[in-house]
């Protein structure tokens, strides 16, 4: 009589989690802002520079295993997270 338990054997499904860039708030673009004063007055330069903190907006985070999306959501409110 044997009685084996399989450690691991419950399926928990597996998520590549993301979560929103905080340096351009997912945008995935950062406003760069130059101002200074000339001959002519003061001056601003305004242009948009891809962040480099993430990919789009979206910070890779890694590949976790979570029971269900709400018990990620709860580690990570602001993620986006894609079921594998
Ligand atoms: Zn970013």
């Amino acid at each position: 009589m044997l009685n084996v338990l399989r450690s691991g054997g419950h399926m928990m499904p597996e998520f590549d989690i993301h979560l929103q860039c905080t340096v351009c708030e997912g945008s995935g673009k950062i406003e760069n802002l130059r101002h200074g004063v000339d001959a002519h007055g003061p001056w601003v330069d305004i242009t948009d520079q891809e962040c480099h903190e993430c990919d789009e907006g979206f910070r890779y985070v890694g590949r976790e295993y979570y029971d269900s999306v709400t018990d990620l959501k709860a580690d990570y409110p602001e993620s986006m997270v894609l079921r594998i």
